[in-house]
């Protein structure tokens, strides 16, 4: 089944929106398969977002994603990948629907609350950087046959 790196960025875990976000994956019937908090340094934070280094954004992007805890989970799912990113919204909140997590709580670019993995190669490389395989939870839930 494919997986994603869903990650609640600081604004987000300060914001008090960690439980309203898990809560509207877990709805959708994704399954959490590894969760955890932690906080992100400066080498981690190039590390995930080494295709944009240099870019004018780049250095208050990284201080921001390093500024407090951040929520990493990996879901799993059929096309987890592009429903996680569909479910979040379009990456400058003003352009994101209702509906969505950066539609209904976000309001600036550079504060969306949210990331999730672009394509099924970056969620593989994102997953590696924030859990180990022993991390990483497989298990079945008596919903699944509910859901598929
Ligand atoms: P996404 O997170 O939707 O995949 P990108 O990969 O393009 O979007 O950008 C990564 C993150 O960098 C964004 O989610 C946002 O936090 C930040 N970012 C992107 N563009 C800007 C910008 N113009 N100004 C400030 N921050 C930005
Ligand atoms: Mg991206």
């Amino acid at each position: 089944m494919e997986r994603t790196y869903v990650m609640i960025k600081p604004d987000g875990v300060q914001r008090n929106l960690i439980g309203e976000i898990i809560t509207r994956f877990e709805r959708k019937g994704l399954k959490i398969v590894g969760l955890k908090m932690l906080q992100m340094d400066r080498a981690m934070a190039e590390k995930h977002y080494a295709e944009h280094t240099g870019k004018p954004f780049f250095e208050g992007l990284v201080s921001y994603i390093t500024s407090g805890p951040v929520v990493a989970m990996v879901l799993e799912g059929k096309d987890v990948v592009a429903t996680a990113r569909a479910m979040n919204g379009a990456t400058n909140p003003a352009n994101a629907g209702p509906g969505t997590i950066r539609g209904d709580y976000a309001i600036e670019v550079g504060r969306n609350v949210i990331h999730a993995s672009d394509s099924i190669d970056s969620a593989n490389r994102e997953i590696a950087i924030y859990f180990t395989e022993n991390e990483l939870c497989e298990y079945k839930k008596v919903l699944d046959d509910w859901i598929y």
